[in-house]
């Protein structure tokens, strides 16, 4: 029922209906958090890896989304189910930052989308994405997970714990199948500090304070509604810091406390309510990252190497606001950055 309702409206917008039937996944992709009637977090429900939250602006004629998601098959899911939401065209895609789980579903969108970034955003993806380290960090293991997945379901013998394994496999192969699809399109209209949209009644700030979690993130910032979109600059329980600037980034959440936001629709993980909700966390994070740097500069200033400086770093102090913090160490791709960071730094 739900695909013959759904495939003529996709074959309009995108053509290839052949393709969008083979990867529409058979329960929705995401699940709406409301935070206004037009205002939405997209959450993956995972049904299908979509890789990152998306935030949907819904304006008087035309829709705003934040982020593009990780393949074109997610950003295709999530232009079909929007249109559960609303019947107006997207008309322009914000991409918070370069990273294939936020951008890498641009090329699904029309030429006559308005595909924003920040200048940083554009030059990457103008560039080799797919020689990223960090896309070929988090995807050149992919087939060996499908491959391994396929052997565990025929091993499995419990009947329950094999109906979720095969979940699992399911997801994880049409991600693989997803990404051979994939061809970056960069942002076609871009950002240095600052640029506002004004659709009807509502005005819509993109905004860069400095470089943090990579060296253009920017965010989208709603004044008159307080709701704040901030990508991967801000995500409440850490992400990933393998192409950060930790130092700065830390300055630069400084600056995004500043704003009146009341809500929080970040790239990964739940929308924070409450105007004292995302400001506290941020200062978490912020403690957090201080204590990264400052053990990860003591550790190179000894002469410890980077992957075992990641094993000796201590941050289970933090595991009140992280419960993931359970043991030492950390992820050995955010302190090679460090160092590497550090070493850039001496070098001016
Ligand atoms: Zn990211």
């Amino acid at each position: 029922m739900r695909r013959t309702v759904l495939l003529p409206l996709l074959a309009v917008v995108f053509g290839g209906a052949t393709l969008a039937l083979m990867q529409t996944p058979a329960r929705p992709a995401h699940r709406f958090t409301k935070v206004t009637d037009t205002l939405y977090g997209a959450l993956g429900t995972g049904a299908m890896n979509v890789g990152s939250n998306a935030g949907v602006i819904i304006n008087d004629k035309d829709v705003l989304i934040v982020d593009s998601h990780i393949t074109p098959a997610a950003a295709r899911a999530l232009a079909t189910e929007i249109q559960t939401l609303t019947d107006k065209p997207i008309r322009y895609v914000v991409n918070t930052h370069f990273h294939f789980d936020h951008a890498h579903g641009n090329q699904v969108f029309p030429d006559d989308v308005l595909i924003i970034g920040h200048e940083f955003t554009r030059e990457k993806l103008a560039g080799d994405p797919l020689n990223e380290p960090s896309f070929k960090s988090f995807t050149s293991g992919v087939p060996a997970q499908v491959e391994n997945l396929r052997k565990d379901v025929a091993a499995e013998t419990d009947p329950a714990k094999q109906k979720t394994l095969k979940d699992r496999l399911d997801v994880q192969s049409a991600y693989a199948d997803a990404l051979k699809e994939v061809k970056p399109i960069p942002p076609n209209v871009t950002v240095r500090n600052k640029m506002t949209l004004f659709r009807g009644g509502r005005e819509i700030q993109i905004l860069f304070f400095g470089r943090g979690h990579t060296g253009g993130d920017v965010v989208v910032f709603l004044p008159r509604e307080k709701v704040l979109f901030s990508g991967d600059l801000f995500v409440p329980n850490l992400g990933f810091m393998g192409d950060g600037y930790l130092d700065e980034w830390i300055v630069t959440l400084d600056e995004l406390k500043k704003l009146d936001f009341e809500t929080v629709v970040p790239g990964h993980g739940e929308v924070l309510v409450g105007s004292a909700a995302g400001h506290e966390r941020i200062g978490f994070v912020q403690a957090y990252m201080k204590d990264l740097w400052a053990q990860v500069n003591a550790l190179k200033s000894q002469g410890v190497p980077p992957a075992d400086a990641a094993k000796k770093v201590d941050l289970t102090s933090h595991k009140t606001q992280f419960a993931q913090l359970t043991a030492p160490g950390v992820d050995a791709r955010a302190v090679a950055r460090i160092y590497q960071v550090i070493d850039e730094r001496a070098r001016r």
